[in-house]
């Protein structure tokens, strides 16, 4: 593919789990949206607690997504602090799959001594611009090049069908349908090299072999090595992997080298070397070399971006590559960043003229229990009923944050003790021990004398 580097496919991977880790801790619960096949949200379902509104507004975001319809579209989830706008973010991520290029950052991330705030956020938008690259390959003798496993109509035994590239007619075997299940089993999949000794009828996969028995026959011969026909056994394309347009950037940075992309410490990068990469993006797409796949970027409390960043966003927004933006915050009206001008949630009105907006509501007493049950099984911890009971209440009168890092806390007082669940004790003595904000601030107040002077 001409002078443009790519990753190999194993760094950038690697790159991708990298930044996967980064997004677990608070939000490790939620596996994805909970919603049904009509996208309907259900009550509790993959870490996800109530919500409804927002989650089936999001599951319509996601239909758009994945229907490639709304690149370039902003969507603003506005709500309460603790409301679920990130968890919502996240489990939006986990719906789109790990081939859906999603980048999170948090507003105040914009500004550092590194890097320009408008670098960064070009950064963070090509993070979140997928190329998938298709490679010409050329199917190899030997080579399994379809596995269908069908149901026939009125139950019973699976059929199947499994192509095997060979110009040998003796290789086509008749076999029984648990060989197919055996092979799938064994983990061989489309694009495997077997072999097969004919006389014993065994399969070996990368070294690994099962024999053909007795009982993989007794089934009925539905399963069949067929014999590809000579064209097929001509060039076909193969998707080959999903890049970052960053991860190419970096790449292909002089300064920079690949390595950076496992410091995180990218530095700037010129401005020719993005265009000399667009470019090349622009022929393989015409070339039918490549697609793009836009992503979502998910900027966390927005309203710590300033006029330029917002002016930034409402161009690139305009780039027909550009990804799904999701912003959040918390804000109702405020003042813009670096401007006297208020603004509702402290973002311009321009921008906020294109956004989608999604709102969150408070969770109720039995939604806030739901919450903090899940993140008890995720934490591994035990706790009486009654304990949960004192900690839902806590995490009403002051926050569900607040409450949810009680938990690991609670649970080491418990430890302490030997006792084998978290008990009513525990929690009191958590909450004595970290106080929230509510009781931090009338602390200062009552004592600001003492500490100002
Ligand atoms: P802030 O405005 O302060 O950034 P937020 O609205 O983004 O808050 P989250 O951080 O998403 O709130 O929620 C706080 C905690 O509660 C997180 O651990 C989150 O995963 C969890 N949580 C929030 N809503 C839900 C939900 N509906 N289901 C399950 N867990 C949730």
């Amino acid at each position: 593919m001409s002078d443009i580097k790519l990753t190999n496919t194993t760094s950038s991977a690697e790159v991708r789990e990298l930044t996967r880790l980064e997004r677990i801790g608070a939000h490790s619960h939620i596996r994805g949206l909970g919603l049904d096949d009509s996208l309907e949200p259900r009550d509790v379902s993959m870490g996800m607690v109530g919500q409804q509104a927002a989650r089936r507004a999001t599951g319509i975001v996601f239909k758009m997504i994945n229907e490639g319809k709304i690149s370039g579209r902003a969507i603003l989830l506005a709500g309460r602090p603790g409301t679920g706008k990130t968890a919502i973010a996240m489990g939006l991520a986990q719906a789109l799959g790990e081939d859906t290029p999603f980048t999170t950052i948090a507003g105040s991330e914009i500004f550092s001594l590194e890097m320009s705030k408008t670098e960064a956020l070009t950064q963070a938008f090509r993070r979140s611009i997928g190329v998938r690259i298709m490679e010409e390959s050329e199917i190899i003798e030997g080579e399994v090049v379809e596995i269908q496993v069908d149901t026939p109509a009125g139950g019973g035994e699976k059929t199947g069908r499994l192509t095997l590239c060979t110009t040998e007619m003796e290789t086509v075997y008749d076999l029984g349908a648990k060989m197919i299940e055996a092979l799938t089993k064994e983990k061989v999949t489309a694009g495997d090299v077997i072999t097969i000794d004919k006389a014993s009828g065994r399969i070996n996969k990368l070294g690994r072999s099962f024999t053909r028995s007795r009982d993989y026959d007794a089934t009925g011969a539905q399963t069949r090595f067929v014999q590809c026909p000579e064209g097929e056994l001509q060039k076909r394309k193969e998707v080959v992997h999903v890049v970052s347009l960053h991860e190419i950037d970096v790449i292909n940075s002089r300064q920079q080298g690949f390595l950076a992309l496992f410091a995180g410490d990218t530095g700037e990068i010129k401005s020719e070397v993005r265009e000399q990469i667009d470019q090349k993006v622009a022929e393989w797409r015409e070339e039918g070399k490549a697609t793009i796949v836009p992503g979502v970027l998910f900027i966390d409390e927005v309203h710590m971006l300033d006029m330029e960043c917002f002016s930034w966003l409402n161009r690139a927004l305009e780039s027909d590559m550009a990804p799904v933006l999701v912003i959040a915050t918390n804000r109702g009206i405020a003042k813009i960043r670096g401007t006297n001008y208020k603004s509702p949630h402290g973002i311009p009105i321009d921008l906020l003229d294109r956004l989608m907006i999604i709102s969150t509501s408070p969770y109720t007493e039995a939604e806030t229990k739901k919450i903090l049950i899940i993140r008890c099984e995720e934490e591994d911890v035990e706790m009486a009923e009654d304990a949960l009971d004192l900690l839902t209440r806590i995490a009403m009168e002051t926050s569900l944050r607040y409450a949810i890092h009680m938990i690991i806390a609670a649970s080491l007082c418990a430890a302490k003790r030997k006792a084998p669940e978290v008990q009513i004790e525990d929690i009191k003595r958590v909450y004595s021990l970290f106080v929230d904000v509510k009781r931090s601030t009338q602390f200062l107040m009552e004592y600001q004398k003492e500490f100002m002077f």
